[in-house]
C-alpha cells in the first residue's frame, strides 16, 4: 500500500512550512487511498524537547490530520539503530577529531552537511586507534565513502524521473556520535524501511541527503522508496524558520485563525 510519512524533529513549534510538509504527505497518501504515518525524529537529545513533541501532536490534531497506527518515536528505537550500524561496521571507522581539529586541518570543500572530512582518522594505524579507544577518547563513526560507495545507484524523483546518486558529495559522513548514537541519515533510512514507507515526501532542502540515503538503503538491503521533494514555503523571500513565532500554528490559532485558514495559508487544497 502506498505509504507516506511526516517526520518532524521536535526542536520547535510547527509553523506554516512544517504544516505544509505534513499536509503534502497526507494528501499524497489520501489521493492514492494509502496510509499516512507520523514519526517523531527525536534522536538528537541536545536539540529535541518532549514538550515540542506534545505540541506537534496537539497542533496536528487541531489541524485535523490523522495518521495510521502508533506514532514512531526514534528515541525508543536506539537498539535497532545500533544493529543497523553494526551491519555497516566493516565500512565505518572511529574518528577522534573534534570540530576544531577539523577546522585546523585547513579549508576543505563543503558538502551538504558541512566541510568534507579530510580523512585524518581513516589512515590511523591500528595501534594508534587502539590506544585512543583504550584511553576512552570520545569518537564518532564515519562511513568510509571510497569503500562504501556503489557508483550508478539511482533514485526515482516524482516529476523528474531517475536521478543518479552522488553520495560522495558528503565525503566520509558521520553515522554516529558519542552524544547522538545514530545520525539523522541512518535513522531516517532505517525508519522508512521499518515503517514500510513507499513514497517519501519532504522539503527540497533534503534532496541532497537522498543521494546518501539511497546508498545506505542499498548497503543495508532495504527497498528504495520513491521521492517527492516539495518546495519550501517562504515569507518575504525568506524560508520560514522555527524561530519566527508569527507563523507558528500556536500563534495563528491564538490570533483566531481556524484550521481551514491555516490550510489555505499553506496553499494546500482543502
Ligand atoms: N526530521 C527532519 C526535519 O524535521 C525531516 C526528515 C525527513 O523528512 O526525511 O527536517
Amino acid at each position: 500500500m502506498l505509504t507516506t510519512r511526516f517526520a518532524p524533529s521536535p526542536t520547535g513549534l510547527l509553523h506554516l512550512g512544517t504544516a505544509f510538509a505534513a499536509l503534502t504527505a497526507l494528501q499524497r497518501a489520501r489521493e492514492a487511498g494509502g496510509r499516512f504515518l507520523l514519526r517523531i525524529e527525536d534522536i538528537d537529545q541536545s536539540r529535541c524537547r518532549p514538550e515540542y513533541t506534545d505540541a506537534i501532536i496537539e497542533d496536528l490534531t487541531w489541524l485535523g490530520l490523522d495518521w495510521a497506527g502508533e506514532i514512531r518515536r526514534q528515541s525508543e528505537h536506539l537498539a535497532e539503530y545500533q544493529s543497523s550500524l553494526q551491519r555497516l561496521r566493516p565500512l565505518l571507522y572511529p574518528c577522534f577529531c573534534t570540530r576544531s581539529d577539523i577546522a585546523a586541518a585547513g579549508s576543505a570543500p563543503h558538502g551538504p552537511d558541512g566541510p568534507i572530512y579530510p580523512g585524518t582518522c581513516r589512515t590511523l594505524s591500528a595501534a594508534a586507534r587502539a590506544e585512543r579507544l583504550n584511553a576512552g577518547t570520545p569518537y564518532a563513526l564515519r562511513l568510509d565513502m571510497a569503500q562504501a560507495n556503489v557508483p550508478g545507484l539511482t533514485f526515482e524523483e516524482e516529476g523528474e524521473g531517475t536521478i543518479t546518486c552522488t553520495p560522495e558529495m558528503f565525503g566520509d559522513v558521520v553515522l554516529a556520535r558519542k552524544d547522538t548514537p545514530a545520525s539523522y541519515h541512518l535513522c531516517v533510512t532505517h525508519d522508512d524501511a521499518a515503517q514500510g514507507v513507499t513514497v517519501v515526501t519532504r522539503g527540497e532542502d533534503l534532496k541532497p541527503a537522498t543521494h546518501l540515503h539511497r546508498l545506505l538503503q542499498h548497503l543495508l538491503g532495504w527497498p528504495a522508496p520513491r521521492y517527492a521533494h516539495h518546495r519550501l514555503l517562504t515569507a518575504n523571500g525568506q524560508r520560514l524558520a522555527k524561530r519566527d513565532r508569527s507563523t507558528t500554528l500556536r500563534a495563528l490559532r491564538e490570533a483566531g485563525h481556524t484550521p481551514d485558514d491555516v490550510i489555505r495559508m499553506t496553499g494546500s487544497p482543502p
